[in-house]
């Protein structure tokens, strides 16, 4: 016969109970669901949201019955209060939560790795080293976001390629990853709504720069994914979402804890973004420079982070016995064309027609730009001293206003110093606690 067992201290019942073997008292009932302002209020005022609190509330995010101002307000709240590293797991784990967790064959435990970014101009990252993983061996189911304040989205540059459709049910990923080894998808109503709607909210209520928001909203959507590594690449800089390095760094640490907290391998690299990442920004001019990285060239400073958070995360899961190695291999993928030949398989199984997905991957980068849709016009900008361009605007208006081309030509430098080579923009690598640490 099973012995009756009391439970222990916890968190709820710090003493324990004792057993008296006499009448029980009836039990506490269970605490009363708080209504949402009053939440909101215990946020603004600088309290704690318990676990069941903030499942309350991403919960009537999701079924509806919270309306946007509640929403914003609640974001405004954390957004100012910030939130604990408990508040923040719960919230990670509750955002999680509103939609289905993938779940993948046992076979392809070891292989399941994802990058992702804090946002920054002009970072294409994403779109070569998902298939240059594939090619390395791994499987990546990259659910990503859409432009969030003034950084740029990896699914709006994917999706100016005609065709390319980033809503994939959990069966189109399995045989995405089957077939390819990549996808790149967002969030939808069955993968992490609540982030969506979150992610939404918080670029128009300017509480995108936000620790524990940004934490839940890149770890939500990674938890969803059953990964077994991850990257994040956390900017920090001008065009960052958080300019200055200890800020970046808080943040960068808040993922790997929190990664930790979920059972989350998680790396974050600190790469500066002083400037944009390689030569273009706007979506159809980051596909074609995203090409061209997979076609061996293109800058090098899109190269050098490509590889080095490809290097980490083979390294970090055992797919490569140092980050050097695991740089290395992802480089030959860029130079023997194998992850533009599964960027091309995973456009044409994500909606692109094969012949255009042929002909984007194969095409020199003149042909490249005649296939995607283009600006109506250019302006091109003249350096003040030499008269040759140096800055070229692709844009539907007419021209450029006096303000915004003072603006752009007040962003640029022209300098008699020695031919200018810009240094790496990786920073510093933050690494999970081992097992040990734990
Ligand atoms: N990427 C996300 O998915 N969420 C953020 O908040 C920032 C970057």
């Amino acid at each position: 016969m099973a012995t009756p067992v009391t439970p222990g201290p916890s968190a709820l019942n710090p003493v324990g109970d004792l057993w008296s073997g006499g009448p029980q008292c009836p039990p506490d009932p269970p605490p009363e669901t708080k209504q949402l302002p009053e939440l909101i209020r215990l946020k603004r005022d600088g309290g704690r949201l318990s676990e069941r609190d903030i499942r309350s509330f991403v919960r009537a995010v999701v079924d509806g019955s919270a309306q946007g101002a509640q929403i914003g307000a609640m974001l405004m709240a954390i957004r100012l209060q910030g939130m604990d590293l408990e508040e923040t797991v719960a919230l990670t784990q509750a955002l999680a939560n509103s939609g289905q967790r993938l779940e993948w064959p046992e076979a392809w435990h070891q292989q399941l790795v994802d990058k992702h970014s804090t946002g920054g101009v002009g970072d294409k990252v994403s779109l070569v080293l998902a298939p240059a993983l594939a090619a390395c061996g791994c499987k990546v189911p990259m659910i990503s976001g859409r432009g969030l304040g003034h950084t740029g989205g990896t699914l709006d540059k994917l999706e100016s390629i005609p065709g390319f459709t980033v809503i994939q049910s959990p069966e189109q990923m399995q045989g995405l990853l089957e077939k390819v080894g990549c996808c790149i998808v967002g969030q939808s109503k069955e993968l992490v709504p609540a982030d969506g709607i979150l992610y939404e909210a918080r670029d128009v209520t300017a509480t995108v720069d936000s620790l524990p928001l940004i934490t839940a909203s890149i770890l939500s959507k990674k938890v969803v994914e059953s990964l077994s590594a991850l990257v994040v690449d956390v900017k920090f800089g001008g065009a960052a979402v958080f300019p200055r390095q200890a800020e970046a760094r808080e943040l960068a640490r808040a993922l790997v804890s929190v990664g930790a907290g979920l059972g989350l391998r998680v790396a974050a690299a600190l790469t500066a973004m002083d400037h944009p990442l390689g030569r273009s920004v706007g979506h159809t001019l980051e596909v074609e420079e995203a090409l061209l990285c997979m076609d061996g060239a293109g800058p090098p400073d899109l190269r050098d982070v490509v590889i080095r958070l490809g290097g980490a995360l083979l390294w970090l899961n055992g797919l490569a016995e140092a980050q050097a190695e695991g740089a290395a291999r992802v480089a030959a993928a860029l130079d023997d064309g194998s992850a533009r030949d599964r960027f091309e398989r995973m456009l044409a199984t994500q909606g692109v027609d094969p012949g255009l997905a042929r002909a984007l991957c194969s095409g020199t980068p003149a042909q490249r730009r005649q296939l995607l849709p283009r600006a109506r016009e250019q302006e091109e900008l003249l350096a003040p001293t030499d008269g040759s361009p140096w800055l070229r605007v692709h844009l539907d208006a007419p021209a450029l206003s006096d303000p915004q081309r003072r603006a752009l030509q007040g962003a640029l430098v022209l300098s008699d110093r020695e031919p200018f080579t810009a240094p790496s923009p990786f920073s510093e690598l933050i690494l999970p606690p081992t097992d040990a640490q734990q």
